[in-house]
């Protein structure tokens, strides 16, 4: 009887396909903090072995070693092996919810950011309250309420009661492509500036836009997060809201990890044609010719490469593409470890909530070594993390989606 059951368990063939050779060391995030082979990505792996192996068991301190993994993947891009260690982390964090007994206040904390995060009405309620909480002393709050409260996205509270999208929008002229647009939940509650500039984008390079309210949750949070029934039944409701679009495109690179990852995960024909339709929206704007003038946006940017853009899809080029091709615009790369996780990482910060800001403080001195006067990010859990802890070190800086100065730049030539 080995540590896993026999439902999805990580598979032996990679474990067995990393030869210790250590080169993903120093991308990993928590090696940086801890030096602690144990934290690393094949001191996990060996982890996992010792799981799988005949009388292996998943001891309390395995668990406390998986779940301090941010699942960033940045170990994925440095192995010279290929060994997929995202498939690994991501088989183990279900059985770790199957098989571990966490204490009654963390399970109480994980169900209720479960019943909300991924629910854009309840999100949209809470907001005032969110905004409240932040008015008053944080050490007046319970402990992880203050961190929710801190974490949280900044939108005003007027603009995410106000947000309404159009569902459906058609280009002047013949489509070169359907497209549905996931609007996810938080960054649905809490970036509708990031939506706005896609739908208009999009619209103005000659695509049609389907934006449906279903789903209100591609599931994202919970797969990463070992929830997998629940993270499975969202899949499924997202796969059937887009039948009959060319792709689905998503700006949040979260979603579009977990989206492209639907195919693996169900093993059923439409989730891989699913998988397969599935672009961030910076990979398609690359991917085709452009119809429309670009016109001047005068900043100094710094493009943060999100995790699940940069390791999960080997997504680099296009954003900076896309950027690139603005008048005026000055891109800037990150020079001090650009490949590291800023500790975000979906709920990682809200349950990790120590780690997390260590690697935001990191991530806030490595942007502003740059010298740039705005940071570009594609992943809106990296922009609320960037946000605070760029505000933290003194030095607030606009946060923008590379879509948003895109679409800026279209607006200027017109
Ligand atoms: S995961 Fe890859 S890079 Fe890391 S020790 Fe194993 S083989 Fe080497
Ligand atoms: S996914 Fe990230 S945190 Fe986890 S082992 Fe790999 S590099 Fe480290």
């Amino acid at each position: 009887m080995a540590g896993f059951d026999a439902h999805r368990p990580p598979e032996q063939s990679i474990v067995d396909d990393c030869v210790h050779c250590g080169f993903c060391l120093d991308s990993c995030p928590t090696y940086a903090l801890w030096a602690d082979e144990a934290d690393s990505p094949r001191g996990r792996i060996v982890l996992i072995a010792e799981a799988l192996a005949d009388g292996g068991d998943l001891s309390d301190e395995m668990v406390t070693h998986f779940d301090r993994c941010l699942g960033c993947m940045a170990c994925v891009s440095a192995c010279p092996s290929g060994v997929a260690y995202d498939r690994l982390i991501e088989r183990v964090r279900p059985q770790v919810e199957r098989h571990h007994a966490r204490p009654l206040a963390e399970r109480a904390f994980r169900r209720l950011l479960f019943e909300t995060l991924p629910h854009p009405r309840r999100m949209r309620g809470l907001a005032p309250l969110l905004a409240a909480t932040r008015r008053m002393p944080l050490e007046r709050l319970d402990e992880r309420l203050a961190m929710v409260a801190k974490v949280a996205p900044r939108a005003r509270t007027h603009d995410v009661l106000r947000t309404r999208l159009p569902t459906r929008i058609s280009p002047s002229g013949q489509p070169r492509a359907r497209v549905g647009l996931l609007l996810g939940c938080v960054e649905r509650v809490f970036f509708a500036d990031v939506h706005r500039a896609t739908i208009r984008t999009l619209v103005a390079e000659g695509f049609e836009v389907l934006a449906p309210r279903a789903p209100d949750c591609c599931g994202a949070l919970e797969l990463h997060s070992g929830e997998e029934d629940a993270g499975i039944a969202r899949a499924r409701e997202t796969i059937a809201a887009f039948s009959g679009v060319d792709y689905v495109v998503t700006s949040a690179a979260g979603c579009g990890s977990a989206m492209k990852g639907y195919g693996e995960l169900i093993d059923e024909a439409s989730a891989r044609l699913f998988s397969a339709k599935v672009r961030d929206v910076c990979e398609l704007l690359a991917n085709e010719e452009t119809r429309t003038p670009r016109g001047p946006v005068a900043l100094r940017v710094a493009y943060h490469d999100a995790c699940h853009l940069a390791h999960a899809q080997g997504i680099r080029e296009q954003p900076r593409a896309l950027l690139r091709a603005i008048p005026e615009l000055a891109l800037l790369e990150v020079r001090r470890e650009p490949e590291v996780c800023c500790g975000s990482a979906g709920i990682y910060n809200l349950v990790a909530p120590e780690a997390a800001a260590e690697l935001g403080a990191r991530k806030a001195r490595s942007l502003l070594e740059t010298g740039a006067d705005a940071i570009a990010a594609g992943n809106p859990g990296c922009a609320a993390q960037l946000d605070l802890h760029l505000r933290e070190a003194g030095h607030p800086l606009p946060i923008h989606h590379p879509i948003e100065l895109v679409w800026r730049s279209i607006a200027a030539a017109r």
